[in-house]
């Protein structure tokens, strides 16, 4: 299992960046919602990003960024503490406590870049469109899962920013219509 340190997962959100954006916000991440059902060996652990246009998200246990437009997310808003720092409710559909929210608990100086970084997120600046191409790469399955799906896994990775792009299946290649990590466009290989 991966286990991601602070420069690790900054340099894995500087990949997914578009000309002129930038992270107005970035820092570490706890999940505090017990009520997520969790996989053996997942980590509560995440960094958090916050640029011009996205949301970023890098999970210590899975060791891949997710991003999302900053308009996007059903729920993402900040609930300031006084003095020990804030909470970061993030559910992108919405799908409430049990299934999918986040409680991100932040310090108080990612507190405060957040604060400014997600004012008026609706009225966030659209991202360029790009595309990008992905390449296959193989990846050990952890032991918890090898019985299941083997010992190894082929998935598609992006070729401008490493991040998760789909799977190969019965030897087929199967992308997302876009990469998770920098949302540009997948397209075949040449
Ligand atoms: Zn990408």
């Amino acid at each position: 299992m991966s286990r991601m340190d602070a420069a690790t997962a900054r340099a894995m959100v500087d990949r997914t960046l578009y000309q002129g954006e930038t992270v107005r916000a970035f820092g570490a991440a706890r999940d505090m919602n017990a009520l997520t059902p969790t996989l053996v060996d997942s980590s509560p652990n995440f960094w958090v990003a916050v640029t011009e246009s996205r949301f970023i998200q890098v999970g210590e246990a899975s060791g891949k960024a997710t991003s999302h437009r900053l308009a996007e997310p059903q729920v993402l808003e900040l609930r300031k503490k006084l003095f020990v720092g804030g909470w970061l409710r993030f559910d992108p559909a919405g799908l409430g406590p049990e299934l999918g929210l986040a409680l991100l608990k932040v310090d108080r100086s990612l507190m405060r870049a957040l604060d400014v970084a997600l004012a008026d997120r609706a009225q966030a600046k659209p991202l360029p469109k790009e595309s990008t191409t992905y390449s296959v790469e193989v990846v050990k399955n952890p032991a918890y899962v090898a019985s299941f799906v083997g010992e190894e896994s082929h998935v598609l990775v992006c070729d401008t920013c490493g991040g998760y792009c789909g799977e190969v299946v019965d030897g087929e290649a199967q992308p997302q219509p876009d990469c998770t990590a920098c949302l540009r466009q997948v397209m075949n290989p040449a």
